[in-house]
């Protein structure tokens, strides 16, 4: 029997299929308790279907999900203890970034000293406290995925799941969010588990690496490793090893 209270995410066996076709085979993955993982494939591998199905926004063919220790394969996605970061931002628009940081906190009944601690909280973080009475429209793509990633914060969950929150932002802006979301995961010490298909974004962020094809884990090691040991030429030729 495999002690899942030693991880904070535990996927056994996970498999996933839209109609015939195979997305996710027989995957296993476990992340330690703080650990900031990053799935790394090219389009097409996997990688949001397996945050999905974490997430509980898929229902999976086959296999389990465990976060700390419990069974959640069938739990509501709210019920999992994650919050969750998109490519696209999805704020609501008619609200300020202050009542999108707060509406789900609010609809969960929280009291209201309790809300405003969090949201000072998170937008003190992420530096948008200047911004909190303003509208989504009003707001750059960088400001507006600081408020997504603050949104997730405020819940103050163990487990983040990120989908390439960066990819829609221009390079010096997607360097210098990750440069915060690295300073951020020091300073929460939560696990967080991060796709992309960029390589740098990998490399500088990950404590380990995922790295996908086809629905299949094909290596799983720290940047180092991974860089200077591919075990096959998929996985060297993807992370731009010396051959
Ligand atoms: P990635 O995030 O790595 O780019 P995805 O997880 O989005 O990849 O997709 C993996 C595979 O599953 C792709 O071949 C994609 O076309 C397919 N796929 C994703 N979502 C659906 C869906 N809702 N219905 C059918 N096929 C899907
Ligand atoms: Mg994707």
């Amino acid at each position: 029997m495999i002690d899942n209270t030693k991880t904070s995410v535990s996927i056994r066996n996970l498999s996933l299929s839209f109609g015939s076709v195979q997305v996710l085979q027989e995957m296993n993955l476990d992340v330690k308790y703080g650990e900031f993982i990053v799935l790394l494939g090219p389009s097409g591998c996997g990688k949001s279907t397996l945050l999905n199905c974490i997430a509980g926004l898929l229902d999976v063919t086959g296999g389990q999900i465990y976060i700390s220790g419990k069974n959640v394969t069938w739990e509501e996605p709210k019920d999992r203890g994650i919050g969750m970061v998109f490519q696209s931002y999805a704020l609501y628009p008619q609200m300020t970034v202050r009542k999108n940081l707060s509406f789900g906190l609010r609809v969960a009944g929280l009291p209201r000293e309790e809300i405003d601690k969090r949201v000072k909280r998170a937008s003190e973080m992420l530096q948008i406290e200047p911004l909190l009475d303003r509208k989504p429209a009003n707001l750059s793509g960088g400001q507006r995925q600081r408020v997504a990633i603050g949104r997730a914060l405020v819940r103050d969950v163990d487990v983040f799941l990120f989908d390439e929150p960066l990819s829609n932002l221009d390079a010096k802006l997607r360097a210098d969010l990750r440069v915060e979301i690295k300073r951020l995961h020091q300073r929460l010490e939560n696990t967080m588990i991060y796709v992309t298909h960029d390589q740098i974004e990998a490399m500088t962020l990950a404590d380990r690496i995922a790295i996908m094809r086809d629905g299949i884990i094909q290596q799983l090691d720290t940047p180092h490793e991974i860089y200077n040991r591919p075990v096959n030429l998929f996985v060297a030729g993807f992370i731009g090893s010396p051959a």
